[in-house]
């Protein structure tokens, strides 16, 4: 028994083992399930660390009348002795099921309404219902499963860095809205009205000055706010690993960043992370796999054939090179045979982005006799040589995309993305992280047809493409890198522009005459004048890499309170109307439509 007589427990739930058997024990949790069997009650409690069976004969008068009136998810604290259970009754899929702890004494620190969904792995409520009861949801052993993954990995994460010298230093929340792409939120200021703070879409700016004010190695879990109309998967805060560093070049971010992984993925699920992580220039990934965040397990990679079709009798394929463009196919190899339909749906997705269509050749039968819309196109010279190239097996499809490389990346992209469940294909490796890196520094705004930034305004150009700004500012190359893992980027980041001309300079490229830079950037700048060192840094989305090692689909099961899909809160039912004086007090008139 405790020495302190009012204790609620001696042990966790979980920790009861066979040799504990004889010993008296106070637990406290919650009732989880009872049956009444014959005369007898049993009923598992449960506290964080798990259950164990509890039951409470007749000849313990006191906790057998206790036990008669306690309800699911009521809070109790047992008093009782550890026994062994009898042989044939053990239950080997619980920790504690060699014992169960006969009842003393029962009392029912609170009872409980029936919950709206039992607290088990398995539950068929819907996302409503679960995030409106969240309290009873997080009981769940999967959900408190991963609450604890998120913590560990947060610790180990703060852990690395401190041990490598980072300071963990808090940024604004009430700020001035910084240009990272999205919407901000904003919020009204009482004491100035018609003046609002922004929450900030990440806390760039304020690391950088970090940068500036020599602080040299920076961290924060930031809360990130981005008022994006909500595609799957979103939220409209999200939590990231936001870093900084000074003096550093591109590889020392990403060993640093792999070595914070490895240690990360050992702590919370044993894993060994192999590293470096292989680390492609954008244009090559493009190439290869025809998007800039590949899920890279399932082969499907590109052949380039411009060089097999630039002298082509077939007017679309030479046409494509002699322009400028590629030839590039995918060879479609799996475990399934495409129908013709599938080649017809995968022609209207190509149609869907803008294309003419999809050209496809099949290798009919074991004579791989050729089959294609394309066939009498083609020379025998050059369907051998593909022949030789793709090495097929009967009825394997190869895909065609003709035209500038972009667009033909794309398409096949898109395509390639599509083909990975129509051949049943299954991932040939765990863990398959990839940098990718020097994407371009600018790409062209579909709205204003003007130059903007690909990640954001404050990448830095290689050094050796700095002569092209001035030349050809849509094929320079920059310091911005991803860190992408199974189709998803999982974190983000670059070297900066520590020189303020350098970044007036690209602020100017994408349209901000020198007022506006002023206006908008002039923290920045200003700053950057005062003494900045060559920096650079990555932020990695840490709900998404809580849901990798989870093993969830969503960042809703590791966020403890997250939005629903359509970015409300069940729980707290916001967002809401507030009353008029609030509105008054910040000078807020709405409109009536
Ligand atoms: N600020 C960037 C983001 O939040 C990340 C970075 O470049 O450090 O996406």
């Amino acid at each position: 028994m405790p020495e302190n007589d009012d204790a609620y427990r001696t042990h966790p739930c979980a920790d009861l083992r066979a040799e504990d058997a004889g010993k008296a024990v106070r637990l406290a949790g919650w009732v989880h399930s009872r049956r009444d069997h014959g005369g007898v009650y049993f009923f598992d409690l449960r506290d964080r660390s798990g259950m164990v069976q509890v039951v409470a004969r007749p000849q313990a008068q006191a906790a057998f009348k206790a036990a008669a009136g306690l309800g699911s998810e009521f809070v109790v604290s047992v008093s009782g002795k550890v026994s062994r259970r009898p042989a044939g009754s053990e239950n080997p899929d619980l920790p504690t099921g060699a014992v169960e702890v006969e009842a003393e004494s029962i009392s029912v620190l609170n009872p409980a309404k029936p919950p709206p969904f039992p607290v088990d792995d398995e539950v068929s409520a819907g996302e409503e219902t679960r995030l409106r009861y969240r309290f009873v949801d997080l009981r769940r052993p999967k959900m408190l499963r991963n609450l604890t993954v998120r913590s560990r990995a947060s610790a180990a994460a703060r852990r690395f860095l401190d041990g490598k010298g980072f300071l963990d230093v808090e940024t604004p929340c009430l700020t001035k809205s910084t240009p990272e792409g999205a919407r901000d939120f904003l919020v009204p200021v009482r004491l100035h009205p018609g003046t609002f703070y922004a929450l900030p879409q990440s806390p760039q700016i304020f690391k950088q000055i970090l940068m500036v004010s020599g602080i040299e190695r920076y961290y924060q879990f930031a809360r990130a706010f981005r008022d994006e109309d909500l595609r799957a998967d979103r939220q409209f805060e999200h939590t990231q690993i936001d870093l900084e560093m000074s003096f550093v070049r591109e590889g020392d971010i990403h060993s640093l960043v792999e070595g914070m992984l490895q240690e990360v993925f050992k702590a919370t699920i044993g894993a060994d992370l192999p590293a470096p992580f292989p680390s492609l220039d954008y244009a090559e990934v493009m190439a290869r796999w025809g998007s800039d965040k590949p899920d890279i397990r399932y082969g499907l990679e590109f052949k380039d054939l411009s060089a097999l079709f630039a002298p082509s009798a077939f007017r679309v394929f030479a046409d494509a090179v002699k322009a400028g463009g590629v030839v590039r196919a995918l060879h479609a190899r799996g475990n399934k045979t495409l129908s013709r339909t599938d080649l017809d749906k995968l022609g209207e997705l190509v149609k869907s982005l803008g294309g003419k269509g999809l050209a496809w050749l099949r290798w009919k039968g074991p004579e791989l006799t050729v089959e294609s819309p394309l066939a009498k196109f083609l020379s025998e010279a050059e369907l051998s040589e593909m022949k030789r190239l793709f090495d097929p097996r009967p009825d394997e499809v190869v895909m065609f995309a003709a035209g500038p490389s972009a667009v033909a990346s794309a398409h096949l992209g898109a395509v390639r993305k599509e083909l990975i469940g129509k051949l049943g294909l299954q991932p040939d490796r765990r863990w398959a992280f990839m940098w990718v890196k020097h994407f371009p520094l600018l790409e062209k705004d579909p709205d204003t047809g003007g130059w903007t930034f690909t990640h954001n305004p404050f990448t830095a150009p290689l050094e050796e493409e700095m002569a092209k700004l001035d030349t050809d500012p849509g094929n320079v190359r920059s310091h911005q890198y991803d860190l992408v893992l199974y189709g998803v980027e999982l974190a983000s980041g670059s070297i900066r522009n520590h020189r303020a001309d350098v970044q007036e300079k690209i602020l100017g490229l994408m349209g901000h005459d020198a007022e506006a830079r002023r206006d908008k950037f002039g923290l920045l700048l200003n700053a950057l004048e005062h003494g900045a060192p060559p920096h650079g840094g990555l932020a990695i989305g840490f709900d998404r890499l809580c849901a990798l090692l989870c093993g969830e689909d969503s960042i809703r099961e590791v966020i403890a309170f997250p939005k629903t899909a359509k970015g409300t809160d069940p729980l707290s039912e916001a967002p809401g109307p507030v009353s008029d004086r609030q509105l008054k007090e910040l000078g807020i008139r709405l409109r009536d439509s």
